[in-house]
């Protein structure tokens, strides 16, 4: 007999949570929706959309420029989000948490003002080899401009980084460490206190990509001491277009501007113009104001939960589901990490797998099927693509019942 463990953590309450969800009561082909893509991105509490609506309907004006009520209504409302944000990830000064469109735009953020204002030609940035092509691209392309070089940090075939490789790779000509805390298309949790340990031990900034982290754990900047960080609202049970860049102050207030536009500068004229200080020197134009707002009231929901709750649940859950698919018949995991979080891979047999997902999505089953944006990954393992099963706090073990019959028949229809 399988070990089955008692997944009902008794401090998370899933009927409950799963109540908050208008789009989990959704039916798909006629079926109850199993909705196990939230490595993509997670569904909405009814807290959030409500925040949304009463934006647009009560106070949608502009931020920080007007003197009427509605724009200081605004303005209030998207600084107390800040501040909601930088507590949930223990910020120093919440002028620490930029307000970006995503982990995507907080990468190029970076990589851009690194560029220009600290890599010389000849440095180099370390990435790791389980990357998304958002912690890949944005370095590659600062890198060629700079004359850079872009170093990896390699993987082994359980889908763990090879930290002795990547102590070799740190040296004096290293100007940053980019990479995931947790990975996307593997699960994998990388040992993030080692990896900045060892660079700042040789004055190496590090950044974080912690879209797949921050909805599943405990997120302290501080007790990490990590120099920057980026993820994404929409994962983080939050609105699309929206995300954080977090950055020590001591960096932020060096490096040089990114975008340049309104509200970013302090004053402008034809001969020169002077930068505002944080948060808004990086923050040009007007940004997305309804979904920093909704975030706010994403992450204070989730903090309402408890993150170190959703944490212990979700470990087990994880652990249920690798147990539960292991029964499948010719499935294979993707990567083995001894710390998984949030998301498992496999194949089944010689299947390809969009094949297996459009069986999956019949039964009413959403998976993600490909190489999850990270074709290296796929690469390395020499294979076209990934199943993906991806977790969050309201998936219950039924989802995982479900989807393990579900991938049993359509496996059985394939063969
Ligand atoms: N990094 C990781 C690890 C991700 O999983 C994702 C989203 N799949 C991204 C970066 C990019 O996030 P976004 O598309 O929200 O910018």
């Amino acid at each position: 007999m399988q070990h089955v463990p008692d997944i009902a953590a008794p401090a998370l309450d899933i009927d409950k949570i799963r109540k908050d969800f208008p789009l989990l009561q959704e039916k798909v082909y006629g079926k109850p929706l199993v909705y196990l893509d939230n490595s993509a991105t997670t569904q909405k509490p009814q807290v959030v959309l409500d925040t949304l609506e009463r934006y647009y309907k009560h106070y949608n004006s502009n931020v920080h420029r007007g003197v009427h009520h509605l724009s200081q209504v605004a303005s209030e409302e998207y600084e107390a989000a800040r501040h909601i944000i930088a507590g949930f990830i223990n910020a120093a000064h919440s002028e620490e948490v930029i307000f970006t469109k995503g982990t995507t735009d907080s990468i190029n953020l970076i990589a851009n003002v690194f560029g220009r204002g600290v890599i010389k030609p000849g440095d180099e940035v370390i990435v790791s080899a389980m990357e998304h092509h958002s912690n890949i691209v944005p370095w590659q392309i600062m890198c060629e401009d700079r004359g850079a070089v872009l170093k990896v940090i390699p993987m082994d075939e359980n889908g763990e980084l090879m930290m002795s490789e990547y102590t070799k790779l740190l040296s004096d000509k290293t100007r940053i460490v980019s990479v995931a805390y947790v990975s996307n298309s593997l699960g994998t949790v990388n040992p993030v206190r080692e990896i900045i340990a060892q660079a700042h031990a040789r004055n190496i900034p590090v950044m974080l990509d912690a879209a797949q982290a921050v909805q599943h754990m405990p997120l302290d900047v501080q007790e990490l001491d990590v120099d920057f960080i980026a993820f994404s609202g929409h994962k983080l049970y939050g609105p699309t277009g929206i995300g954080i860049l977090y950055g020590k102050r001591e960096w932020l207030d060096k490096l040089p501007p990114y975008q340049g536009g309104g509200d970013m500068i302090k004053t402008v004229t034809f001969a020169k113009t002077t930068y505002n200080v944080l948060p808004f020197k990086y923050e040009a134009g007007t940004p997305d104001i309804s979904g920093a707002i909704g975030l706010g009231a994403a992450v204070k929901y989730v903090q309402e939960i408890g993150i170190e709750h959703i944490h212990a649940y979700e470990e087990q859950l994880v652990q249920y589901a690798v147990e539960q698919l292991s029964t499948v018949e010719g499935l294979r995991f993707i990567g083995n990490p001894k710390h998984r979080s949030g998301a498992i891979s496999f194949l089944v047999d010689t299947i390809h797998p969009y094949d297996l997902g459009e069986l999956l999505d019949k039964q009413g089953v959403a998976i993600r099927t490909g190489h999850h944006c990270a074709e290296p990954v796929m690469d390395f393992f020499c294979i076209p693509g990934t199943v993906r099963a991806s977790f969050g706090m309201y998936t219950n073990k039924e989802d995982i019942d479900r989807l393990v019959v579900a991938v049993n028949r359509a496996a059985g229809m394939l063969r």
